[in-house]
């Protein structure tokens, strides 16, 4: 993605948020711009309030963090590649902030601890996508963290061969769904421009979607997962690829076979080595 300058940025975050109030989402608040300085230490404060007590958080990779108390929105970024100079670094945080003030859906902000935005490489080549933050995300405010984040990571890391810092990880909708249930279809509307301006910034190369919502909402189709496999779709310029959660391969040992099959598709379209 080419360089931004900060007015260049301005304008692109505007464009954002004029397509958000478009798609109806209205009722965020705007949170105040977070330090975008590389080595940020210490707290920061705001003054919009939330509805609910809520923090928030943006993790990703290669920045140290930032976290405000609550009732605050917060953005709290643990690592992030590149500085105050990575304009795709600049462009995350300002969208962590508008999730981090969001409170489209209001079952779901009465229910979380924090919003979950995202981790990863800003610059990845893949972003792998998941339904929604589960109870320990929720508490963590990062995706993909537990058992299923483990075997995520195995996936990987041992299955691809590529570091997990090197992807980026992220959910249909950045709150938690009560009681682990699906996000409704409403929820997932809310939430899609914060999904798609997010993979405007990372402009992604290959998406893999984990799971039927995933794949569903990112695809727009009303397809099983069992069609939506084996197939290479595409979003945007990104190739596209289907494969089960890690939470339904944690329940179902037996389709990991079938998920490394999905994942060798993946490699031969990224143009890596295939193992076994
Ligand atoms: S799921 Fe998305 S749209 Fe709904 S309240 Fe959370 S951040 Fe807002």
């Amino acid at each position: 993605m080419e360089k931004l300058s900060k007015t260049s940025l301005n304008y692109v975050l505007s464009e954002y948020l004029n397509d958000l109030k478009r798609s109806g989402v209205q009722d965020f608040q705007r949170a105040p711009r977070v330090n975008t300085d590389r080595r940020v230490s210490s707290a920061a404060s705001q003054q919009t309030p939330s509805p609910q007590p809520t923090r928030g958080r943006a993790t990703i990779s290669g920045e140290s963090s930032v976290s405000r108390a609550v009732p605050s929105p917060t953005v709290s970024s643990s690592a992030i590649v590149g500085g105050s100079g990575d304009s795709r670094v600049a462009e995350l945080r300002l969208i962590a902030d508008q999730v981090a003030g969001c409170s489209r859906c209001a079952e779901l902000v009465a229910n979380r601890t924090q919003t979950v935005f995202g981790v990863g490489d800003p610059h990845a080549e893949l972003v792998f996508i998941g339904e929604g933050p589960g109870a320990e995300e929720d508490l963590r405010g990062e995706p993909f963290v537990g058992r299923s984040g483990k075997l995520l990571t195995d996936m990987i890391e041992k299955g691809m061969r590529v570091p997990r810092s090197s992807v980026f990880i992220c959910n249909i909708v950045r709150c938690r769904p009560p009681g682990n249930r699906n996000p409704t279809s409403e929820e997932a509307a809310a939430c899609r421009p914060f999904l798609d301006a997010t993979l405007k910034v990372v402009a992604p190369k290959y998406i893999c979607c984990l799971g039927s919502i995933a794949a569903t909402n990112l695809l727009g189709v009303q397809s099983s997962l069992g069609q939506l496999r084996g197939v290479v779709h595409s979003y945007g310029d990104a190739k596209v690829v289907c494969t089960y959660h890690p939470a339904y391969l944690l329940r179902n040992p037996s389709a990991k076979k079938d998920a490394w099959l999905d994942l060798q598709l993946l490699m031969t379209e990224m143009g890596l080595p295939r193992q076994g």
